[in-house]
């Protein structure tokens, strides 16, 4: 008998809760919808709702009893949870095999980590959990047995690169065993690749969320202006692969069809191609260790010029060294800079201060904000508190600057 996998959807109501939610459409047969959540968009919500016929749902704590309404007017019997709980609930719920961590930001941890510490198998697109908690998060997978598989296309990419004993086992990852002698991280460059700082400085939000390769949500699209995303994915990587920063290297690639690489003892480079389609690593990590059709549109090679690797201008894209900056200083300091990050994206995308800003913005919440190390016994309360200072003095940076 085929078995079905139970699918919880976080973050349902975004681009890569679409791209999901097309594969699990097409794949009947081997996957059903059993949770959705959603924040604001709520009308594309309950049309998912209609279509999926999950058996629950989450909202914000402020929309339940209104959502509950509009289900039962439409005639659906859906139960529905609130807020960061709700989400916990459902990541935890004994129903759900896997959950597909894909809400955006600091806001994806809770549920993220809950969903390790009950030994699910997690589909990770939210690298900022990872970022902020890398260390708590790969001991919880290992101690309650959860499985992790990346859905960040870089990572997916080295994943599938690595030998099968090591995508097996995460504690047999350490660094250069299996002759892995580095990771190559691929970076498109974004929309300011060709363009100048000063250019950068006058950028629009229209021009600085239009990424030339992918179709992305706001958040990710700025962090990609930015190469802030490369930032995220360098510490994302170190915690996935267990490796120390400067085994990562990361290269530009305006193409986005090499995906990500893996560098061994023996000279090999090994990389993952396709079309720069999330469906690929996201059918990729819902069927591992099998393979389906994701519906992406195969990589036509004849069709293909040439493919070009640039060295990152590190002046131009600064947010990328304070990446290294952080990942070298410790935890406190990722999760200050992934902090202040959020704040300062989400302080360009309201208009308050230029895309350029959020590297300063970035590199003065880091060198301001000096906190002790964290301790190995450093758990979720202890990490959102740092979250929160960090995010107060970083208001304060953008409000004088705004
Ligand atoms: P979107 O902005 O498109 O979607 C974000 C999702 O999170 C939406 O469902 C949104 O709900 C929900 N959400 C936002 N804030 C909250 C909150 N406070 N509480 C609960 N839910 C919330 O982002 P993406 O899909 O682009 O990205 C999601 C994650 O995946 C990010 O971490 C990103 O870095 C990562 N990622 C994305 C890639 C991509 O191609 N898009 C590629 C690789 C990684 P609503 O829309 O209803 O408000
Ligand atoms: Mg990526």
């Amino acid at each position: 008998m085929v078995m079905t996998q139970r699918i919880a959807v976080l973050g349902a109501t975004g681009s890569i809760g679409d791209s999901t939610l097309a594969i699990l459409a097409a794949q009947p047969q081997h996957y059903e919808v059993y949770a959705l959540s959603g924040y604001q968009h709520l009308d594309k919500l309950l049309a998912l709702c209609k279509q999926f016929l999950p058996k629950r749902v989450s909202v914000p704590t402020a929309a339940v009893d209104d959502f509950a309404q509009r289900l039962g007017a439409a005639g659906l019997d859906i139960d529905v949870v609130g807020g960061a709980e709700g989400l916990v609930d459902i990541a935890t719920d004994s129903q759900t095999d896997t959950v597909v961590a894909a809400i955006v930001g600091a806001a994806g941890l809770p549920s993220t980590l809950a969903a390790a510490r009950a030994g699910k198998r997690i589909l990770l697109a939210n690298k900022e959990a990872l970022v902020m908690a890398g260390k708590v998060m790969i001991n919880a997978v290992k101690t309650h047995h959860a499985t992790l598989l990346p859905l960040d296309s870089e990572h997916n990419a080295i994943f599938q690169c690595l030998p099968f004993s090591i995508q097996q086992d995460h504690s047999q990852i350490h660094e250069l065993s299996h002759g892995v002698r580095k990771l190559w991280l691929t970076a498109s460059g974004g929309p300011f690749l060709q363009k100048s700082f000063a250019q950068m400085q006058q950028a629009s939000v229209t021009e600085a969320v239009k990424h030339p390769n992918w179709s992305m949500g706001q958040k990710i699209s700025v962090d990609s202006a930015t190469m802030m995303n490369k930032g995220l994915e360098l510490i994302e990587a170190c915690h996935l692969f267990d490796l120390p920063e400067n085994k990562i290297n990361v290269v530009i690639h305006p193409q986005s069809i090499i995906h990500s690489m893996v560098e061994y003892s023996d000279g090999s480079f090994l990389a993952q191609l396709g079309s720069p389609d999330m469906k690929t690593p996201i059918a990729h990590a819902l069927s591992y260790p099998n393979r389906i059709d994701s519906g992406s549109q195969p990589l036509d090679l004849f069709a293909l010029s040439a493919l070009e690797f640039v060295e990152p201008d590190l002046q131009k894209f600064a947010c990328l060294s304070l990446a290294r900056q952080a990942m070298q200083a410790g935890t406190q300091a990722t999760i200050v800079l992934n902090a202040a990050n959020e704040i300062a994206v989400s302080a360009f995308l309201e208009g308050h201060i230029r895309l350029t800003d959020i590297a300063d913005i970035n590199e003065q919440a880091l060198n301001d904000i000096q906190l002790p190390p964290l301790s190995d016994t450093a758990d979720i309360e202890d990490i959102l508190a740092i979250d929160k200072i960090a995010r107060h003095l970083t208001d304060k940076l953008v409000a004088k600057l705004a």
